[in-house]
């Protein structure tokens, strides 16, 4: 069933107490592709993913994933459904080994059963962590720590794998490596949604993206359509 969205969004509303933040979002992935989601601090991409996961509920709308309905359902079974979120800032357990911290993500009976072989996996697209498998996560570097934190993910088997600014605080070097990295993951033909503050280099890579603004798609379009944009060239690139 390839023409079934990875993952729909419809008319989605979501916020903090009282206020809205999302004001009827409307996004689709297709199976097996790159969609990068850009906007200013505070436009809601994290809000975005947050209801996704489950962690907020909306007041209004339908995610499905794989056709499925995942609004309502409580995070780890959103997790075991598929939709994996590699959050913003790591949060890597940092007295424990890198190989525990990777095992943490297949906690899910999906990903258990499997968890061996998706470990080598890992280890095949991120060679350091192999190497480097018992030593404590503190003794990595930004990078590789973030390399363990998309390890992670991966580890609870997603069928969507959210990356929320997976280059944040990286060095330009690593963040190249990073994003190498994610073009591979995306040949296990999964989807990827990806959110980024760089936004040449992520609409280079994307298939798709779409620009948040004050809780609402303002725009969206391939990589290239959007890298051509004089809105986007002007409000994200300083062009
Ligand atoms: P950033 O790049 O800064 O993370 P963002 O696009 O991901 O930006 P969100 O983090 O989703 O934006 O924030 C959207 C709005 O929701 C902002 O106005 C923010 O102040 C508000 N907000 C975020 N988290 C909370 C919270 N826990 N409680 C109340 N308001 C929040």
């Amino acid at each position: 069933a390839r023409d079934v969205p990875a993952l729909e969004v419809k008319d989605l509303w979501s916020g903090y107490g009282e206020q809205d933040v999302l004001r009827g979002i409307d996004i689709s992935l297709k199976p097996g592709s790159i969609v990068a989601l850009i906007g200013a601090n505070g436009a809601g991409k994290s809000t975005l993913l947050r209801t996704i996961s489950g962690l907020i509920r909306p007041r209004r709308g339908e995610i499905r994933l794989g056709g499925e309905v995942l609004s309502g359902l409580a995070p780890h079974r959103i997790v075991e459904r598929g939709f994996v979120q590699s959050p913003e800032g790591k949060q890597l357990f940092l007295d424990m080994s890198i190989r525990e911290n990777l095992l943490v993500g297949a906690a899910n009976p999906r990903a258990r059963a499997r968890r061996q072989e998706t470990l080598e996996e890992v280890f095949d697209l991120f060679p350091i962590l192999k190497e480097r498998q018992a030593y404590n996560a503190s003794t990595l570097s930004g990078g590789q720590q973030q390399m363990v934190a998309v390890g992670r993910a991966l580890m609870a088997l997603p069928r969507v794998l959210a990356l929320d600014e997976p280059s944040l605080g990286l060095a330009p070097i690593m963040v190249d490596r990073l994003f190498e990295s994610i073009a591979r993951i995306r040949e296990r033909d999964l989807t990827i949604l990806i959110i980024e503050q760089n936004v040449f280099q992520v609409l280079e890579m994307a298939d798709y993206g779409y620009v948040l603004e004050n809780g609402a798609v303002t725009l969206s379009g391939t990589g290239p359509d959007l890298l051509a944009n004089d809105h986007l060239r002007a409000s994200y690139l300083g062009l």
